[in-house]
């Protein structure tokens, strides 16, 4: 579905991704773990057009999308669930949902997508006239994952939706992303948390300071020694 192939970008000097290659099947979830700095975030903007590379190439469903523009990117099936959540503080849950969609025309569509949205988060429904700014950290990493859904997206990227909340909210999220998953979108997520990560992944891909170190499948990798002693504490 998605082929990344030895994309390096740049910051000015700094030279965030280092001939960067991975891939993602349809159906997959796909993990990227790795330390604060190392690139993951980098890389998710890359695929969703908002940082260019300078060299390399990027392939989804067998087209390069490496020169597309965002709202493009978008229409292809891939949407984007930033870090640090990024709704509009004053607008209504209902709005930023609506946002999400706003490239889309289907009517219909969009609220059979809104009521699946609710379903999945019973939270946001009790809250949908509520301002985003007023919402909880949980509930706004819910609202950033919905807005993400009502593109109707074949690939969701998710950069770290784990960040700055607590366990039990954290493990809530993980599950509603597998069932994401299991209803067919494909995902690729961001984390650092690497240990939930790996547990509902299917492959993993480890990287430091803009390089892949390390891939395969992601149970194997929970129980290599380099993941254990760099991401997992320890034994
Ligand atoms: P984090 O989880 O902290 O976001 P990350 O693995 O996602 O970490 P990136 O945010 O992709 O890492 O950053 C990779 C490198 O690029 C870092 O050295 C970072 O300082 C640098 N960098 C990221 N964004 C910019 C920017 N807009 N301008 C300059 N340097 C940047």
């Amino acid at each position: 579905m998605l082929k990344v192939d030895n994309i390096n970008v740049y910051y000015g000097a700094i030279h965030a991704l280092k001939g960067v290659s991975l891939e993602v099947n349809a159906g997959e979830i796909v993990t990227l773990i790795g330390a604060n700095g190392a690139g993951k975030s980098t890389l998710l903007k890359t695929l969703s057009g908002l940082t260019r590379p300078k060299s390399g190439n990027i392939e989804y469903e067998g087209n390069s999308i490496v020169k597309k523009r965002v709202q493009a990117i978008v229409k292809d099936g891939i949407s984007h669930v930033p870090e640090g959540r990024r709704v509009f503080p004053t607008m209504s849950v209902t709005e930023n949902l609506e946002l999400g969609a706003f490239l889309r025309k289907d009517k219909k569509g969009i609220q059979k997508d809104m009521e699946h949205v609710f379903e999945l988060f019973p939270r946001l429904y009790e809250r949908r006239k509520q301002l985003a700014g007023t919402l909880s950290g949980g509930e706004q990493q819910m609202l950033a994952i919905g807005r993400g859904l009502m593109a109707k997206p074949k690939l969701l990227l998710l950069d770290e939706p784990s960040m700055g909340l607590a366990p039990l909210l954290v493990k809530q999220i993980f599950n509603i992303i597998e069932m994401i998953n299991q209803e067919g979108t494909t995902i690729l997520l961001v984390e650092q948390n690497a240990n939930m990560a790996l547990s509902i992944a299917n492959r993993a891909y480890v990287i430091e300071t803009g390089k892949v170190v390390l891939s395969g499948d992601a149970k194997e990798l929970q129980t290599s020694e380099l993941v254990r002693e760099a991401y997992l504490g320890g034994a």
